[in-house]
């Protein structure tokens, strides 16, 4: 029970301690205590100053004020709601409402309005689009569109002072905004800090503070010009509310940051950059890659060319050499006997005479096969040179050679070959020793090869 009473006691204590501090005349308190409340119009659309939000609550830097002076005062100040600043202008003037919270005083508005002295003021800027570089002042504008809302107070002044600049007139500063972003206005006209607000809640990123105006936004309450008794009730509220509490209410709102799309905007935008980036890389990667299967492909056949007879598919010359000196070079190191065998076709060029160079080739091709098919997968055959082949033979000793030429000899003896056509061919056969070089290696075989001819054809003869 005595924590309520002391809770009751703190909460009326502190308000009339407020109302007393602010030492009402008698006629004042009288006033006070006939009226529940007074009624308030404000701009619906004006933060960080005030706005109307989307419960209908009055919010800003002047809901703030309002609720101290609402205390201090003792009376009970209630929102009229309106869609625009006109309206609410328009609502005080019919007497709609007591009070405006928040507004210069000019010499059209004291026709049906008194001010209280000002309890915040502001820097008035002006906006434009960011490819502009500067503008020195409202007199730059002079033949410029200026864009902004009806019966802000800009109004009166621009109309007085800069009778040249064109103004164009929306129902709200972020209207305004809009007109300059998309090119429609140079310019507009507001307090810097609800302009930066607007730009940053309309997340435009073409528009920018461009430079100042030598005015001032110097805000006051305005009461109905019929009621000097309130007026001078909410002057001494005004007056009497201290630094530390107008500060407290200055900082909580120039602070408040709204939530940044334009960050998120640009996050997207460089996301998709990063996206088509990076499938530009993919697609080359892929494209580089493919190419380069490609190139391997290319170059392989080349290697394959290069080393390939074109006529029968065996190895070519320069290839079965490089074969040989590799064999002499792995004997060399490793030992181990191989053995080569130089052959070459009978009277071949009176195949040539008697049948054509057709039936040359193919009998060409034939030998070929025959042999190819009768030897082992590690032996190599190549063709040294019109009809005459080289058939190396690792691991071989000149024993096992002479018998492999012999067998092979035979085969092509006794294989029919087109027309009928009889072939024959002579071997020359060499080991190779230790220590011998290719050349030393392909000599015998060549002579082994001579003497296999001289002797007759068709023979083995080994070194
Ligand atoms: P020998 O028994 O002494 O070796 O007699 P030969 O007739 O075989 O030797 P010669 O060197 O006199 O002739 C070789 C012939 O082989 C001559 C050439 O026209 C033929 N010749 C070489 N290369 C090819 C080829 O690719 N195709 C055809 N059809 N004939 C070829
Ligand atoms: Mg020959
Ligand atoms: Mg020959």
């Amino acid at each position: 029970m005595s924590v309520i009473r002391f809770l009751l006691f703190f909460l009326f204590s502190s308000h009339i301690l407020a109302v007393e501090q602010l030492s009402f005349t008698e006629e004042e308190k009288k006033y006070i205590a006939s009226k529940e409340q007074i009624t308030m119009c404000i701009d619906p659309d004006w933060l960080p100053f005030e706005a109307i939000n989307e419960k209908g609550k009055h919010v800003g830097l002047s809901a703030d004020f309002m609720a101290e002076y609402s205390q201090m005062m003792g009376i009970h100040i209630q929102l009229v709601p309106t869609k625009s600043w006109s309206e609410s202008l328009h609502k005080a003037k019919a007497r709609e409402c007591d009070i405006l919270s928040m507004l210069n005083e000019s010499p059209e508005r004291s026709a049906y309005l008194n001010f209280t002295s000002p309890y915040v003021k502001a820097a008035v800027a002006l906006i434009s689009r960011t490819d502009v570089l500067f503008i020195d002042g409202l007199t730059a504008l002079q033949g410029k569109v200026l864009a902004m809302p009806k019966n802000y107070i800009y109004e009166e002044l621009i109309r007085r002072d800069y009778p040249l600049i064109k103004v164009v007139y929306t129902q709200t500063q972020k209207e305004a905004i809009k007109l300059v972003s998309t090119g429609k206005a140079y310019a507009s006209i507001g307090t810097q800090i609800s302009m930066l607000r607007d730009i940053q809640e309309l997340a435009t990123n073409n528009v920018k503070v461009a430079g100042f105006t030598e005015y001032k936004s110097v805000l006051r309450v305005g009461v109905r010009k019929d009621d000097a008794l309130l007026l001078s009730i909410f002057s001494k509220a005004v007056d009497g509310l201290s630094p530390q509490k107008t500060n407290q209410i200055l900082q909580r709102w120039y602070s408040v940051t709204v939530q940044n799309k334009f960050d998120q905007t640009l996050l997207w935008q460089l996301l998709v950059v990063f996206f088509l980036i990076s499938m530009i890389f993919v697609v080359r990667f892929r494209s580089i890659r493919q190419f380069n299967q490609i190139l391997k492909e290319k170059n392989k056949q080349l290697e394959r060319i290069s080393q390939t007879d074109h006529l029968t598919g065996l190895y070519n010359r320069l290839k079965t050499d490089a074969v040989i000196k590799a064999e002499v070079a792995r004997s060399e190191r490793y030992g181990g006997n191989f053995c080569v065998m130089l052959f070459d076709i009978d009277h071949f060029k009176s195949v040539n005479d008697n049948c054509g160079h057709q039936v040359g080739d193919k009998v060409l091709i034939e030998v070929s096969n025959l042999v190819k098919s009768n030897i082992r997968e590690s032996d190599i055959l190549g063709r040294w040179g019109g009809e005459e082949f080289m058939l190396v033979t690792p691991e071989m000793d000149i024993i096992g050679a002479e018998k492999l030429a012999d067998k092979l000899r035979a085969l092509v003896q006794d294989h029919i070959f087109p027309h009928q056509i009889d072939i024959t061919v002579s071997f020359g056969v060499a080991e190779y020793k230790m220590g011998d070089s290719p050349d030393v290696l392909l000599n015998t075989a060549d002579k082994m090869l001579y003497q296999s001819k001289n002797a007759g054809r068709n023979r083995v003869t080994i070194s």
